[in-house]
């Protein structure tokens, strides 16, 4: 199983933003959406990403006025990403080890997905289910 398996089976929908936008703004979007991360993008040039977890830590550090600061100031720039080719246990690895829940997928140069650990839990599991089913019917025909 791959990421485009993943992809088909979520769609390419990513929500993104622009450098400028506030924290509040970003922190509301995350909500509305049921998302833990956004891509930031400047036209088709990706900036950074930043998730729940760069919110609770700016908050920690600055106090309330964190949230009228724009997320570049608080963004990850270095993004690691994840190819169309990327197998589950692939991305697991890179989840991991760079201790981050979400892989943006670039295409070509192009953004055309995310990935969340949860999509990666999801499928591994049904992967595992599939296996184990396999292995059962190898036995009882056997
Ligand atoms: P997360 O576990 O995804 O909420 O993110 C934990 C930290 O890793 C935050 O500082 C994020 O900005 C950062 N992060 C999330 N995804 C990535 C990624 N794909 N590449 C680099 N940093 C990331």
């Amino acid at each position: 199983m791959n990421v485009a398996t993943i992809l088909k089976a979520k769609g390419s929908d990513v929500a993104t933003v622009g450098p400028t936008i506030t924290l509040t703004e970003a922190a509301r979007l995350l909500s509305e959406k049921r998302i833990g991360a956004v891509v930031v993008m400047h036209g088709q040039q990706l900036l950074g990403i930043v998730s729940e977890r760069d919110i609770v830590k700016a908050v920690a550090r600055m106090g309330v006025e964190a949230l009228d600061r724009p997320v570049r100031e608080i963004m990850t720039a270095r993004v690691v990403t994840c190819g169309l080719n990327d197998s589950v246990d692939e991305l697991m690895d890179s989840m991991t080890e760079g201790r981050f829940r979400h892989l943006p997928v670039i295409e070509r140069g192009a953004l055309v997905g995310i990935v969340s650990i949860g999509d990666v839990v999801k499928h591994r599991i049904a992967e595992t289910v599939m296996e184990t089913e396999a292995l059962r019917l190898y036995i009882t025909n056997s």
